[in-house]
């Protein structure tokens, strides 16, 4: 990883299915070590991490509503808990290799996480801890692609060294309707010059240079 880095604080998204993995339970847990050891790899760097965690390898809402009597908002809280029980799953693996990492969840869940307070989450960051971030928005109808684009949208960290490398532009994402992220969510990262990077988390060492800005995968951003 060369040196500067072109981010200090990054936010990673880690899709439910990237968990899964081609396990046959929902959560590979080689999936999570090899996610939390290439986040230890750069947080002891000093570079700031964050995590959205999504729930689809456990439960989507859109796919179960209307199901056996299910209304949209109800299937949609469950999909929300699932991001929680992932989040809980990836914090373990992490402090197992020595990550201080703490959930934080969108709709209180006291007794298993701390509630999300955004200047908490800063001195978490500042004090090298990763925070995970469960249960999306907290809000039906949404998804964990936006929940990611409003907590970065909330918790910037700018650069002034930061040079953007031109890729693919957030017009062209939407205009193309390129399916990277859902439209909510592209477009609030639009709006708030919030640089995406979509790659393979599956790749050894990909996540580690994307969170120090090192060329993978598709840039999204101007
Ligand atoms: N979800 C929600 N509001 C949010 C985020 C997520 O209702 O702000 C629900 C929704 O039902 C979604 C599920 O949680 O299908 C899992 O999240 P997502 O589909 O974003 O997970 P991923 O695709 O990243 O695995």
């Amino acid at each position: 990883l060369k040196k500067p880095y072109k981010w200090q604080r990054v936010l990673l998204k880690v899709s439910g299915e990237a968990l899964a993995g081609d396990h046959a339970e929902n959560i590979d847990p080689k999936i999570t070590m090899a996610i939390a050891r290439e986040v230890a790899s750069v947080t002891k760097l000093g570079v700031e991490v964050a995590i959205v965690v999504g729930g689809g390898n456990i439960f989507r809402g859109a796919s179960y509503a209307g199901c056996g009597g299910l209304d949209r908002s109800s299937a949609d809280y469950i999909g929300m808990l699932a991001t929680v029980m992932n989040a809980i799953f990836l914090q373990a693996t992490m402090e197992s290799i020595g990550i201080p990492t703490r959930v934080q969840t969108a709709f209180r869940m006291s007794e298993v996480a701390e509630p999300y307070i955004r200047r908490r989450a800063v001195r978490h960051l500042e004090k090298g801890r990763v925070v995970i971030f469960a249960a999306g928005t907290g809000n039906p109808f949404f998804t964990t692609d936006t929940a990611a684009a409003l907590r970065c949208a909330e918790n910037p960290k700018h650069n002034s060294n930061a040079r953007l490398l031109e890729t693919v532009s957030y017009h062209e994402v939407t205009s193309r309707d390129l399916s990277v992220m859902d439209m909510t969510a592209i477009t609030l990262c639009q709006e708030n010059n919030i640089p995406v990077v979509v790659f393979n988390l599956q790749k050894p060492g990909n996540i580690a240079k994307a969170i120090v800005g090192e060329k993978v995968g598709t840039f999204i951003g101007c």
